[in-house]
Formats: structure tokens, C-alpha cells, sequence
């Protein structure tokens, strides 16, 4: 099948296996994992802070994130349609008593900062404290203006909030922005990145910030049940990931420009692309698109607005035949 449903689908490659394989291994919860340890060095070094950790999924580590940032009765503001406030059974909520302030992101992703100063609860009785600015970048495929960043990271000093970003994604803005992850990371206290998505591990993701921070993180984290052992194996497919899979993902980034032009050519309804994902209008036609492209061995969520993902496990002939059959599918 061509899956082109999200860049989670992705497989481990076979260089990747045979590293996951041959891992030196421990007990992470004596942090005797040398294979986690390196991950957790390695990726806290590309981002020029002090530490990172090594979480089993991108939710989890996004939660450990407002817990260690948040206490009970304090706030975060993030934007409406932000995985950590829509995406994650409100677990921040539930498990944190940490209170979600969600606004409208704007147009390309960012919390406009007229609108976040305007949410920062004064010193009451009345209200929650709030305590942390939370962004996603990329959002919905979208890179956040690299300026924005700084601006967020001057502004969020001045107000006295921490910042975090919600980096499943960030490698994308990476190699569209043609810079370096510290060039960007310098910009936040905490951020997360999934290794499961476009980087093409089975599982992973990491936080990463202070030692002090990922100190009060690691509790956190064994509170939540992602205390793990023999972690090194997983570990072993982040560090290869991080070392083989990200300047490829410009490949994914092109790929989906290129199939954007192509269905914009068969009559179908792009409305933008950004990064690794692109977004078709289908309206009422969805339900049948989807099974006519699943007859044919292609994937998609069936939505009024479709949301294609390229990555590792799709190449340029798969895109072509798609765009053959979103044409044939048009003209039946
Ligand atoms: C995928 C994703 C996550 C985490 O997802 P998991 O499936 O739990 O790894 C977090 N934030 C964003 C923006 C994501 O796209």
C-alpha cells in the first residue's frame, strides 16, 4: 500500500534494525542504558542545551513537558488546534490540574503575542497562574516564521513564562529553515521531538531542556508509567534516525510540492502544501475517493479536507501513480 495517511506509518529501515540489533544495552531506570544515554547526549548536544530524555511517544513526552513546567492550579497557553491541547485527551487536565488556555493560532501557526499578553492572567485569587507559552512548530505543516521565534522567546522573558515547543515536527522546520536545530532550539526552554514520524523509528520521542529541568522531568516521567529498561534498542533507532534520517527529509518537503503541482494538474482542489504535508478539498466526495484510492492500493484519511503526508516510505513513481488515480477517480 501507499500510506499517505500520516509519516507516522513509516518502517524501520533495515539499517536501522540491524542497528537496534547490535545496541549496547542496560537499565535505564539506573540510567545505566549506554545506547539511551548517547540518544539523550546526542540529541541535547544538536540542541545546545544541557539534557534530554527518552519517552516511549510524542503525548508523553509533551506531558511530562507541562508537568515538569506546571503545578497544579498553574496554566499554559497554546493555540486551538495544538496537539497538547487537542490532541491529547486533555492529559495535562487530567493528570496535572494544570489549566489549558487555548487561542486561535494565526494564519502561519504562530500565537500572535498581542493575543497571548492579552490571556496572561494578572496576580489573583480569582484566577490560575500562568505559568507557560507552548507553540508547535511545524504546525500543521506550517514553519513558524524563524523571526516569531525570537520574538516569542523575548516576549515569554519579559512576562515571566517559560516557553515550550511542541517539536514533533521541528527536523522539518530545520531543513526548511537551512539551519541548524540550535539556531532555532535557543529560542525555548523545553521542546519535544517525535523520532517516530518522518525520522522513521518504530517508537521515540525525547524532551529536551536543562539538566535541571529534565531532572524534574525524569520523576515525571517514572510517575507516568514511561520509566523503561532495555530501552537502548529503541534508542539505537533515534541515534540512527538522528544521523541518517533528517537531511532526507527535504526529499518528503519536495515530494509533496511536486504532488501538489500534479494534483493541482488532474483538477483536484489543492488548497496549500507546507513542508511534508499537503491539504485537498474533496468535499462530499471523500468517502468514495477514499475506497477508490484504497482499491488501488493508496491510502488516505477520507476527510472533506484530505490531509496527505510524504515520507520515507514513499518515492516519486508511488506519487505519480496517486496523482494517476486522483485523476481517474475526477474524470469517472
Ligand atoms: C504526532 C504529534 C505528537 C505526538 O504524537 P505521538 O503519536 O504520541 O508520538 C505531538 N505533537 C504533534 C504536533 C504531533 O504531530
Amino acid at each position: 500500500m501507499i500510506d499517505l495517511r500520516s509519516d507516522t506509518v513509516t518502517r524501520p529501515s533495515r539499517a536501522m534494525l540491524e542497528k537496534m540489533f547490535s545496541a549496547p544495552v542496560g537499565d535505564d531506570v539506573y540510567g545505566d542504558d549506554p545506547t539511551v544515554n548517547e540518544l539523550q547526549n546526542y540529541a541535547a548536544g544538536l540542541a545546545g542545551k544541557e539534557a534530554a530524555l527518552f519517552l516511549p511517544t510524542g503525548t508523553q513526552a509533551n506531558l511530562v513537558a507541562l508537568l515538569t513546567h506546571c503545578q497544579r492550579g498553574e496554566e499554559y497557553i497554546a493555540g486551538q488546534g495544538a496537539h497538547n491541547y487537542l490532541y491529547e485527551a486533555g492529559g495535562a487536565a487530567v493528570l496535572g490540574s494544570i489549566q489549558p488556555q487555548p487561542i486561535d493560532a494565526a494564519a502561519d501557526g504562530t500565537l500572535p503575542l498581542d493575543k497571548v499578553a492579552a490571556k496572561i492572567k494578572a496576580d489573583d485569587i480569582h484566577f490560575a497562574r500562568t505559568r507557560l507559552l507552548s507553540l508547535e512548530n511545524t504546525h500543521n505543516g506550517k514553519v513558524l516564521p524563524r523571526e516569531y521565534l525570537r520574538e516569542a522567546w523575548e516576549f515569554t522573558r519579559q512576562r515571566n513564562l517559560a516557553l515550550h515547543v511542541d517539536g514533533a515536527r521541528i527536523f522539518n522546520a530545520v531543513v526548511e529553515y537551512g539551519c541548524e536545530l540550535r539556531d532555532i532550539t535557543q529560542y525555548c526552554d523545553s521542546f519535544t521531538i517525535c523520532l517516530s514520524k518522518g525520522l522513521g523509528t518504530p517508537v521515540g520521542s525525547l524532551l529536551v531542556g536543562s539538566a535541571e529541568y529534565i531532572r524534574r522531568a525524569n520523576r515525571w516521567r517514572k510517575m507516568t508509567g514511561g520509566g523503561m529498561r532495555q530501552s537502548g534498542i529503541l534508542a539505537a533507532a533515534g541515534l540512527y534516525a538522528l544521523q541518517h534520517n533528517v537531511e532526507r527529509l527535504k526529499e518528503d518537503h519536495d515530494n509533496a510540492a511536486w504532488l501538489a503541482g500534479q494534483l493541482r494538474e488532474a483538477g483536484a482542489d489543492v488548497m496549500r502544501h507546507d513542508t511534508n504535508m499537503l491539504f485537498v478539498r474533496v468535499g462530499d466526495d471523500c468517502a468514495a475517493l477514499g475506497a477508490f484510492l484504497r482499491e488501488r492500493g493508496v491510502l488516505i484519511n477520507a476527510s472533506p479536507i484530505v490531509r496527505l503526508v510524504t515520507h520515507l516510505d514513499v518515492n516519486r513513481a508511488q506519487l505519480a501513480e496517486v496523482a494517476g488515480h486522483w485523476q481517474a477517480f475526477m474524470q469517472r
